[in-house]
């Protein structure tokens, strides 16, 4: 059996209320020939729970929150707690994006903690990881890679791996309009998957959902996608407009 093929909308901090139900709408109703693909909404706190309601009847729909504290509960002004997103039924949790390390500072240290929170929570994780531009044009992009999962994923079993999915995110194609071609994407996808076999298993590594993120589009998609060890994306501007999402979701 193939991979799972994935799917995943990051809205950031957009949207208000009204506009999360519009775009949840949309996305169903453009989405609804497409059952065998795994789809996630990583929608802004405040809506999660909508989502979650507005989406339990459907097929393969997840919902994600974009973070998770790195503290189980307490006095934490203005956190959430992975235990809080495992209450309202919430199913993923982004771990590791690179707004996250750049403005919140974000440590390995303290991605494992949220990783670490979430899967105690039965909680699934895409965990995000990517080189600078100056990493790549330095030819430095493969080791900043394999250090980002080393430092994190050594800390987690082949079991608990079940439950982490992976998403190359290159940060130069982030926000940016430039993606990685689909021959960067490949090939850093295969190293990533031999690194991971060298940690667990060569099983486990090719069953590893690895998707891609970073300026993906209703263009570049299927180029991207089919690529060989590219398992779907984790889409950010573009899942903003249900049509251009809906069209990335049928671009395998
Ligand atoms: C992201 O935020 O994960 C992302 C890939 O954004 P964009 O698609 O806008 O580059």
């Amino acid at each position: 059996m193939g991979r799972k093929k994935i799917v995943a909308g990051n809205w950031k901090m957009n949207t208000n209320l009204d506009e999360a139900i519009s775009l949840i709408s949309d996305i169903k109703t453009g989405s609804n020939h497409s059952s065998q693909i795994e789809k996630i909404i990583f929608a802004p706190f405040p809506f999660l729970k909508t989502a979650v309601d507005n989406l339990a009847t459907e097929t393969n729909f997840f919902v994600g929150a974009q973070n998770c504290s790195e503290h189980i509960k307490g006095a934490y002004t203005g956190e959430v707690s992975a235990e809080m997103l495992s209450s309202i039924a919430c199913d993923f949790v982004l771990v590791g994006h690179s707004e996250r390390r750049t403005f919140f500072k974000e440590t390995d240290g303290q991605l494992i903690l949220k990783i670490q929170h979430a899967l105690n929570n039965n909680l699934k994780v895409i965990f995000c990881f990517g080189e600078h531009l100056e990493e790549r044009k330095h030819g430095q992009h493969f080791d900043t890679v394999k250090l980002q999962l080393e430092n994190v994923l050594k800390s987690f079993s082949e079991e608990q791996l079940k439950n982490i999915y992976l998403a190359y995110e290159p940060v130069w194609a982030i926000g940016t309009g430039e993606t990685a071609t689909p021959e960067q994407a490949q090939e850093m996808h295969a190293y990533i998957r031999r690194i991971v076999s060298h940690l667990f298993s060569e099983v486990t590594a090719q069953n590893l959902p690895i998707l891609y993120g970073g300026s993906c589009n209703a263009q570049n998609a299927s180029e991207l996608f089919s690529c060989a060890d590219v398992d779907g994306g984790l889409i950010g501007g573009a899942s903003l407009k249900a049509d251009d999402f809906c069209k990335i979701i049928s671009s395998f």
